[in-house]
């Protein structure tokens, strides 16, 4: 008896959102909410893709400066 093809358990993978670094949900991925999606979003609309001031977001900190640009 060999153990050695015994069936891998299901592992369930959730990226991580790229915005804040949480743990993607399964309603939003590869974002973790809804906000991350907009911020996400509204870089590529915004036409640039590089973040003014902060580089790497604190995983702490959930404060998304408001990048709406309401006409
Ligand atoms: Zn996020």
């Amino acid at each position: 008896m060999s153990e050695t093809d015994r069936p891998s358990p299901p592992v369930v993978r959730l990226a991580r959102c790229p915005i804040c670094a949480k743990a993607a949900s399964e309603a939003f991925r590869p974002f973790c909410s809804k906000r991350c999606a907009d911020v996400d979003l509204n870089r590529w609309l915004g036409g640039g893709y590089a973040i003014p001031a902060a580089e790497e977001p604190d995983p702490e900190s959930e404060e998304i400066p408001d990048l709406r640009d309401d006409p």
